[in-house]
């Protein structure tokens, strides 16, 4: 069940341009789709940009109550650019592989890259070329309600016969007029009837590789029917959340719209939510411009996954940001700065007492409150990074001179640190990280060794000076473990 919080949830929907109120269909549950990626180079971190916030979106609602279906699809299968080439099978022929070789190199270089992100695995990952059946039935539907048309063995949408009923391009709000006049015709479109109709299935020439057969031909589907088809199947006529990058609005999603009113008369999904775009020296980061960055290009030079996880939440999602270095390097201060304050409370852990508090647990509610208001607002990440900042801070400056903190703070504390970490998906188990800090760990040389291990005696002496042997047996047999023994004078 969905918490009763005292504000709601208000996310803004791209299809009205205003933050609404957020409320799912079904009480309680929440159906997403999000746009997944076309397989045939690998992720840049602008597209990891999305599917990041998409993540903390999930994680957010769950941490809420809700019980997300999310689904993300892959495009696998390629689909003509202005140029008429497909770009999955082009660069199969450059490598003299199969297109689905490409194809599952790199989903899986995809996934591996998100795992490393510590983002969710999606409810659902249906691929494009597993869908095709229910592509074509998609295509005849539309067809039937007078919306689409055969030319040659392909198949097009008729937007001049839906804008008779239906508006094209509420998404975008672009003004179609001026664009169907300002559009270009190609050559490969000229069966058209008109040149802004686009290809609900391409017929395919006898040199493309990934063609299916179907009423119309050999060919295979046009890009924005995946979507509307897979997510019809997987979250029904009309469902929740539909995300996806800014550069997706159009045409992408609005074609979406217009493909599920023709077959179901409603629009699919109720607030549409786009992410704005990762840019390099205020270009955007894409694989035409050649701007790039990678995941593993960060690694190189030293930055933890859950830096560039961090980094990418820095800035609203519906707003741009720019890539920058020394920014990087804030958020892998900060990496360490939540990594140091979860291992410092595991310690805390060791000795806490009834004492009195040395953190009030108004300071505590107040964060945590913070928190959760920073995202109810639309998924406002900078104001969460900056509680979660200050969370860390209150954590390492406990005073570890008598080690001394009480119980039933530490416990609240504990459990704002795992839920928050849970929401902003830091990994604490980050590799990353952990190989990081043991390079530290060894640089530190055996001095500092010894004088943790003479703080971890002190803990322990303490311990059995109360009776609480739980605790000490657990050092002595943790201790032991990485070969130290402890010997009792007593
Ligand atoms: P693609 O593989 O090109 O279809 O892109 C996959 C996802 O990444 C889509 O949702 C795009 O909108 C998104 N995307 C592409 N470039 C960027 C960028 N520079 N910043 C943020 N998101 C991006
Ligand atoms: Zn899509």
């Amino acid at each position: 069940m969905p918490k009763n919080n005292s504000k709601p949830l208000m996310v803004y929907n791209s299809l009205t341009d205003k933050k609404e109120k957020f409320t799912p269909i079904n009480k309680g549950n929440v159906g997403m789709y999000v746009c997944g990626p076309t397989v045939y180079s690998e992720s840049h971190i602008g597209n990891l940009r999305t599917f990041v916030v998409f993540d903390l979106i999930i994680r957010f609602l769950k941490s809420q109550g809700y019980k997300v279906r999310y689904i993300r699809n892959i495009t696998d299968v390629g689909h003509l650019e202005d140029d008429g080439e497909d770009r999955i099978e082009k660069r199969a022929k450059l490598e003299n592989v199969e297109p689905m070789e490409i194809a599952t190199r790199y989903t899986n270089d995809f996934k591996d890259q998100l795992r490393r992100l510590n983002c969710l695995h999606p409810d659902i990952e249906p691929l494009a070329s597993g869908h095709i059946v229910e592509q074509i039935q998609s295509i005849e539907k539309i067809i039937a309600k007078g919306y689409a048309y055969e030319a040659k063995g392909s198949v097009y949408f008729d937007i001049d016969k839906f804008r008779k009923s239906y508006t094209y391009g509420k998404l975008s709000n672009r003004n179609i007029d001026d664009l169907i006049s300002n559009t270009r015709e190609l050559k490969s479109q000229k069966d058209k009837k008109n040149k802004f109709d686009f290809a609900l299935w391409k017929k395919a020439d006898s040199k493309h590789i990934m063609k299916w057969s179907s009423p119309w031909g050999d060919g295979f589907p046009g890009w924005h029917l995946e979507c509307t088809t897979m997510s019809q199947k997987y979250l029904g006529e009309n469902f929740d959340i539909h995300g996806g990058g800014m550069d997706l609005k159009f045409p992408h999603h609005d074609c979406e719209i217009a493909q599920s009113e023709a077959i179901s008369n409603k629009n699919p999904a109720n607030y549409w939510i786009h992410t704005n775009m990762l840019t390099s020296n205020k270009k955007k980061m894409s694989k035409s411009t050649g701007n790039t960055l990678l995941l593993k290009d960060l690694n190189n030079d030293g930055f933890y996954a859950s830096t560039l996880r961090i980094f990418l939440l820095t800035a609203h999602y519906r707003s741009n940001l720019d890539f920058n270095k020394k920014a990087l390097e804030d958020c892998q201060l900060l990496a360490d700065k939540l990594f140091f304050s979860n291992d410092w409370l595991s310690f805390l852990e060791l000795s806490a007492n009834n004492k009195e508090p040395q953190v009030s647990r108004k300071e505590l509610e107040n964060i945590d409150s913070n928190c959760l208001s920073a995202l109810l607002d639309d998924f406002n990440t900078p104001k969460f990074i900056a509680e979660l900042n200050k969370l860390s801070k209150t954590i390492i400056k406990i005073d570890n001179k008598d080690l001394n903190i009480n119980k039933n703070n530490l416990k609240y504390l504990k459990k704002i640190l795992e839920t928050q970490f849970f929401v902003f998906g830091f990994n604490t188990k980050d590799p990353d990280m952990i190989r990081k800090d043991s390079e530290g760990m060894s640089k530190m040389g055996s001095e500092k060794i010894d004088q943790l291990l003479e703080i971890l005696e002190k803990i322990r002496s303490k311990a059995r000076g109360i009776a609480d042997y739980d605790t000490s047996d657990f050092i002595r047999d943790e201790l032991s473990k990485l070969g130290y023994e402890i010997q009792d004078k007593d």
